[in-house]
């Protein structure tokens, strides 16, 4: 799905945005995310980067601790 500026028919990147970036005017609400769906997005991002980070944790726990790579990275 593609957004355009009504006023100067500028893409727009960010839904996030609430003003145009070239014109400056003020975007449509239609064309903008909610702030519930922002919230709801946000949320979700903080859940996935908690996971990544509890996995992180858990291979930190599990692996041995020499410094070694292990070949995993492909080095
Ligand atoms: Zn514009």
């Amino acid at each position: 799905m593609e957004f355009r500026c009504p006023y100067c028919h500028a893409p727009i990147y960010s839904r996030k945005l609430k003003i145009c970036g070239v014109c400056e005017k003020p975007l449509p609400k239609e064309l903008l995310m909610s702030d519930e769906q922002i919230a709801f997005l946000k949320k979700e991002v903080d859940q996935e980067e908690k996971r990544a980070k509890d996995f992180g944790q858990q291979l930190k726990d599990l692996g041995p601790h020499d410094g070694g790579m292990g070949g995993i990275s492909g080095f």
